[in-house]
């Protein structure tokens, strides 16, 4: 419940399993992002319990807050990128204040631009790339520090379908080498195209959570 007394989620209880990839969709407003906020320890819930791996979000202090946020990768729809860094900085930047070392900065970097397929684009600016770029290079800065879960909200949500597609085929292989993905949607073709969990929400509630489902709201 917010302050304002919205009930955003109400009754949920969900089990995601390690290396799972579940496409999470829902009209606006049904309670998508306040999940996200949840799970990112954005929001707080007024009751129920929330356990990401072993860490059980009602014992932890905010001094592990930072260690929480680092097994969990986000990207959103609007990228969210540095204007003022490079490709290159921006991944680097997220090691950056976590504290990690610099040789091992230099070792990482380009690792994971190469995974997302920009090793030619590290020196240029977020400006001079496409959306699709964007997205890959928020992906790039989510991943660099290996987190067990990456949430992408609305990843496709400003791109062509050619690019959406080429998002969502990294989530994919991303998934593939062990990360678990949660994935929020609006995309009707994609997630009836991935034949993958489909969990959907209703106002605030799951209504449906289906192995392998398809986008019906
Ligand atoms: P979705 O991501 O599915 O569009 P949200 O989780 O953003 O849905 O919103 C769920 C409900 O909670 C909506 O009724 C929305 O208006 C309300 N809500 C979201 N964020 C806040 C907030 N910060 N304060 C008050 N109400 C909010």
């Amino acid at each position: 419940m917010y302050p304002n007394k919205t009930v955003a989620l109400s009754g949920v209880s969900l089990h995601i399993a390690p290396k799972e990839f579940v496409t999470i969709v829902g009209s606006s407003g049904a309670g998508k992002s306040t999940l996200i906020r949840l799970l990112i320890k954005e929001e707080l819930p007024t009751s129920g319990k929330i356990i990401v791996g072993s860490i059980d979000y009602d014992t932890i202090d905010k001094a592990n807050i930072p260690h929480l946020r680092r097994r969990i990768g986000v990207v959103f729809q609007d990228f969210k990128l540095l204007p003022n860094l490079t490709v290159y900085e921006n991944v680097a930047f997220a090691l950056e204040v976590s504290g990690v070392k610099t040789s091992e900065i230099k070792r990482a970097v380009p690792k994971i631009l190469q995974l997302v397929g920009l090793s030619e684009k590290g020196n240029v600016y977020p400006s001079e790339i496409s959306g699709g770029e964007k997205q890959r290079v928020a992906i790039a800065r989510a991943l660099v520090r290996n987190p067990k879960i990456l949430i992408a909200d609305e990843p496709t949500g400003n791109l062509d379908p050619k690019n959406s597609w080429d998002i969502i085929e990294l989530l994919l292989k991303i998934n593939k080498f062990g990360t678990t993905v949660l994935l929020t949607t609006h995309n009707k073709e994609i997630v009836n195209a991935l034949k993958k969990r489909v969990i959907t929400i209703n106002r605030g509630r799951v209504v449906k959570d289906e192995k392998v489902g398809r986008y019906v709201l």
